[in-house]
């Protein structure tokens, strides 16, 4: 199967209405191809597209724009879109195209999901970035999410993800699996579009449960450190993980 057909099976299970990660022409997905890069284009829905959504962009072209701190105007960032080939690109191709460039990185997955934004609309959306609350969570989220920020989308925002995400990287060894960013949405980058699917359904959940356990009442108790280390470290955990990776890669 081409890096395409992933692709748009990918966008169409994150897409999934009953997921309820992204409506109308919300979110974005890609996938690495050589030096290029295929993006969603510019306001198409995630479910039910096809080929004619997808832009093929220049990795390279578009990953310089975010790493030369070069100014450029909203005219200059639509003129390097629409040089690309095919429909116009996302105007997040910028993110897209630095975190392609990561190691371990060929498809990444940006969605608004309903429970997860509710939580970045709030103040407690930074800590929770910090917080496992099961071990599922950790399992196909990460120990911890990168927290960004509210940005203007765009290059501006993929410039600020590229500075946290390099200094993320110094003190991980590794890129995150999620990113939040606040009033916005989340990313989820990695190797196959199971890992992205997963860790953007997973991180919904999570969310949903962090909500409902607040109408409680009762304080939150989220995962002690060594907790999440032990899942995060644990074999048959990892067993389990690259079966449900298989799993999710839509087919
Ligand atoms: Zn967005």
């Amino acid at each position: 199967m081409s890096v395409l057909e992933h692709l748009i099976r990918l966008s169409c299970e994150v897409g999934d209405p009953a997921y309820r990660l992204a409506i109308l022409g919300e979110g974005n997905t890609s996938g690495a191809e050589g030096t290029f890069f295929w993006v969603k284009a510019s306001g198409h829905r995630l479910h039910g597209i096809g080929p004619d959504g997808f832009a093929r962009c220049d990795r390279e072209a578009l990953s310089r724009a975010v790493t030369s701190g070069a100014a450029m105007d909203d005219h200059a960032v639509h003129g390097l879109l629409v040089s690309q080939r095919g429909p116009k690109p996302s105007v997040e191709a910028f993110m897209h195209a630095w975190l392609l460039g990561l190691p371990g990185v060929e498809f990444v997955g940006h969605v608004h999901g309903e429970a997860t934004l509710a939580l970045l609309c709030t103040e407690m959306g930074r800590d929770r970035c910090r917080q496992r609350f099961f071990p599922d969570e950790v399992v196909l989220c990460g120990a911890a999410t990168l927290w960004i920020p509210y940005v203007d989308p765009g290059l501006a925002l993929a410039r600020e993800i590229a500075a946290r995400c390099s200094s993320w990287m110094e003190a991980h060894g590794e890129p995150p699996r999620m990113i939040a960013l606040q009033n916005h949405g989340t990313i989820a980058l990695g190797p196959s579009p199971g890992v992205v699917a997963a860790a953007l359904q997973m991180a919904e959940k999570a969310a949903r449960i962090v909500i409902a356990a607040l109408s409680t009442g009762s304080p939150l108790v989220p995962l002690t450190l060594t907790e999440v280390n032990r899942i995060a470290g644990r074999k048959d955990e990892h067993e389990r993980q690259a079966t449900i990776w298989s799993q999710e890669t839509p087919s």
